[in-house]
């Protein structure tokens, strides 16, 4: 898929028909670029950074992880540049890295979804490893003419997330944040929702980047969960 321009700094690479690749999402400073999200292997990295390449824009020095979900982190050993995790997804990484690229590992990740045998078909090949920098609450990085917040929050979809504002460019990176729990049956705790909707109503933004669609208006988005609130 090709590389997608959202405003004038930030960029997204769409995901793709047929693979579980989620969005990836990528803003241009003047002296630093930050990507958010890994991607689910090395080939999704590959494909991200010829992009980059081909539209002459630099590698990521910094990579943010949303959540510790393989699709979004399992990418990270084939990364440029340090990676930032929070440290609860950074927790979940070291615990699978000293188990990285063995049979065990790779027959847990089964039994957690089957779907894993497509993007790795052999033990060698799922390699895990932990972010090198870790953060707890918030982390502003100035990457030079635009800003990068990360902030953990709450949210339904796992205990572990970050997401990233950028408020000169307005846009928001929620990774699944707004998605129910995966591994309960996509239980979806309103509480939480709401807490997360409310975060996302107190920061000025006009998009928001999401980890499996299309990048929506905030007031669509907004008015979207206002509906599963209600349901
Ligand atoms: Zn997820």
């Amino acid at each position: 898929m090709q590389l997608r321009k959202l405003t004038d700094k930030v960029y997204y690479l769409p995901t793709v028909p047929g693979r579980d690749w989620p969005v990836l999402a990528y803003v241009r400073g003047e002296r630093f670029a930050l990507a958010v999200d890994a991607g689910y292997s090395k080939q999704q990295v590959d494909s991200f950074y010829s992009e980059l390449d081909a539209a002459g824009l630099k590698r990521p020095d910094f990579t943010a992880l949303t959540h510790w979900h393989y699709d979004h982190c399992f990418g990270l050993h084939a990364i440029d540049g340090l990676a930032i995790a929070c440290e609860d997804t950074n927790a979940i990484l070291r615990a699978l890295s000293l188990k990285s690229g063995t049979q065990e590992l790779l027959d847990e990740m089964l039994a957690l979804d089957p779907g894993i045998a497509n993007e790795y078909p052999d033990a060698p090949s799922l390699t895990v490893v932990p972010a090198g920098l870790e953060l707890r609450g918030e982390l502003r990085i100035d990457l030079g003419g635009v800003t990068a917040q990360l902030f953990e929050t709450e949210s339904p979809h796992t205990k572990d997330t970050m997401c990233v504002y950028i408020p000169e460019e307005r846009v928001l990176v929620l990774g699944d944040a707004t998605g129910g729990d995966y591994f309960n049956n996509g239980y979806m705790d309103k509480a939480k929702l709401l807490s997360l909707t409310e975060t996302i109503e107190s920061l000025d933004c006009a998009v928001c980047v999401l980890g499996h669609e299309e990048p929506m208006e905030r007031d669509a988005l907004l008015s979207a969960l206002r509906d599963m609130l209600k349901a």
